[in-house]
């Protein structure tokens, strides 16, 4: 093989591996990204699943998982805590016949006409 000959085949040969590699970066990437996005699918599939087992076998769940089960009853009267300081703030109740907020001091919803239950 002649010395033209021969650089040429290096050339040839140099071109398809960096073809090839940038293909394989191609797929590296593609294959990654599917990774991270079905990580993300799974992690809301289990939190699915954990919310539907707190909602549905929370007794099985507390014999297996006590603290966690104790958290997440913590994290919702804080949620609900939260939820009634800012009724509070507003100066309104939640009417218990339409579920419509109203003032705080009416004895009737203005909605719905239900008697209001004051709170002391
Ligand atoms: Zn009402």
């Amino acid at each position: 093989m002649g010395f033209l000959e021969d650089l040429s085949d290096k050339i040839t040969k140099g071109g398809a591996t960096v073809a090839q590699k940038a293909k394989e970066v191609s797929e590296i990437a593609t294959l990654t990204a599917t990774v991270e996005k079905e990580k993300i699918n799974l992690d809301k599939l289990y939190m699915q699943a954990g919310k539907q087992m707190y909602e549905e076998k929370r007794e099985i769940l507390a014999s297996n998982f006590p603290a966690s089960v104790a958290k997440i009853d913590e994290t919702i009267k804080k949620i609900e805590d939260a939820r009634e300081a800012i009724k509070v703030a507003k100066g309104v109740s939640v009417c218990p016949g339409c579920g419509k907020e109203v003032e705080r001091n009416v004895r009737f919803c203005p909605y719905c006409g239900a008697s209001m239950t004051i709170k002391q």
